[in-house]
């Protein structure tokens, strides 16, 4: 699987360290407070799990399910609610983790849909955010890495289902896809 990719740009240890930076940033700005961490499927499982096990603080999580590139590499702006939340957002401390944001579209639908439901506050951590996303309207309050505008897999990133298992980050190698 390693052999597929052109380019590393972040080592899994990479990855780990700035998690926990993340993770004592969220401590402190929270202190004393109940946090519900909700992950966008399928991308994100790897920097919940990971970004929640670093965490001091109580939290609880809960999962959506949105639609995004298909087995592509372009975003089609498109987004459908595939699995919704158990979970009743009313008065609660949110964080929306995502793996990574693109052009955001994915995003600023969910940030509306989410912040119609009553939380007290609602927040987002991406593991890894493109230059096209500061044009999203929705500020992002925790950012792991800002990327170049290359499409990357691992970590929780796939292409075509694939490459979510990589512990590292990169680009594919053209032979992959072409
Ligand atoms: P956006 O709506 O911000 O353009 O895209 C959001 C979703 O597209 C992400 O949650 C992710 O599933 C997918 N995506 C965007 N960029 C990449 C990328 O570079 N690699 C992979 N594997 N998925 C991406």
């Amino acid at each position: 699987m390693s052999q597929d990719l052109e380019k590393v740009l972040f080592t899994s240890d990479q990855i780990q360290a700035r998690i926990d930076e993340v993770a004592s940033q969220i401590d402190a700005d929270y202190e004393g407070r109940e946090i519900l961490l909700v992950g966008v499927l399928n991308g994100a499982v790897m920097v919940m799990s990971d970004l929640q096990r670093a965490m001091r603080s109580h939290v609880e999580m809960d999962w959506m399910a949105v639609s995004s590139y298909g087995a592509g590499t372009q975003s089609s702006g498109v987004v459908r609610i595939l699995k919704d939340l158990n979970a009743d957002l009313e008065g609660r401390d949110v964080i929306v983790v995502e793996d990574i944001i693109d052009t955001g579209l994915t995003l600023s639908y969910l940030m509306s849909n989410l912040a119609s439901r009553g939380p007290a506050s609602l927040e987002i951590m991406t593991m890894f955010r493109k230059p096209d996303a500061a044009q999203m309207e929705v500020p992002v309050k925790y950012v792991g890495f800002e990327i170049p505008n290359e499409f990357v897999v691992g970590y929780g990133l796939d292409y075509a289902g694939r490459y979510r298992n990589l512990r590292d980050v990169g680009t594919l190698a053209k032979h992959v896809y072409s």
